[in-house]
């Protein structure tokens, strides 16, 4: 199968392995991985002491934003799409296909990103994959749910992932995650499920093709699941 030139989003709630499976896409096909926090993040942290942009006349510090996430609150939005624009752009223009995930996560990211796909790659080429999971399956992989010490990379809890006890990708030691008790994954679940509603009816009215997937499979199924509906 080829696919040239395309714009692929994959969305879930936390625990449903859409960043493996956007992995999985992007080597596959030589698309470039989008995942928004990381790479926001580097473009802040590699800023010059006084760099800003100018959005619709309002200066932007890079260094406050930086300062905004120290403090554990959200990027200014306006600030977000701003960078996520100018670099998808240039994506695009190098011919490059782009896998997606976890973005948007909001109804207003949805209203910016989702009409700049369609403009730079087209509607056709534009698909959404939603991994579906059960409440209870999504709670049950976040609280089992570990990191690696070295790089935060995140290990999903499944059959294949259960007897690891170091990163596949790094070797250092496995440790549970400090945010991932009951409290604040009921938190982050009833936070996914208010705001990712409003978000698949958004993809209906603009057309895009949607493809829900059976998010509690091994991975390698789900990834199959995956690559038959882009078909
Ligand atoms: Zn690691």
């Amino acid at each position: 199968m080829k696919l040239s030139n395309k714009a692929i989003i994959v969305l879930g709630p936390p625990g449903s392995g859409k960043g493996t499976q956007a992995e999985l896409l992007a080597s596959k096909f030589g698309f470039f991985q989008w995942e928004t926090s990381s790479i926001i993040g580097r473009i802040i942290s590699q800023a010059k002491k006084g760099d800003f942009v100018v959005i619709q006349g309002k200066k932007y510090y890079f260094s406050e934003q930086a300062k905004i996430r120290e403090k554990g609150l959200l990027w200014d939005s306006n600030f977000v799409f701003h960078l996520t624009k100018k670099r998808i752009e240039e994506i695009a223009r190098e011919g490059k296909g782009i896998v997606l995930s976890g973005s948007p996560r909001t109804l207003d990211e949805g209203k910016s990103l989702i009409p700049l796909l369609k403009r730079l790659y087209g509607v056709k080429s534009l698909s959404i994959i939603f991994l579906k999971l059960t409440p209870k399956e999504t709670l049950w992989r976040n609280s089992h749910r570990r990191e690696c010490e070295l790089a935060t990379h995140s290990i999903l809890y499944n059959k294949e992932t259960e007897k690891l006890t170091k990163c596949p990708l790094d070797g250092s030691k496995l440790v549970s995650r400090k945010d991932d008790n009951a409290k604040t994954i009921k938190l982050r679940l009833q936070e996914f499920e208010k705001k990712t509603a409003p978000l698949l009816d958004l993809f209906k009215k603009q057309g895009v093709k949607l493809s829900i997937i059976k998010g509690e499979q091994p991975v390698a199924n789900v990834f199959k699941d995956i690559l038959k509906a882009l078909k």
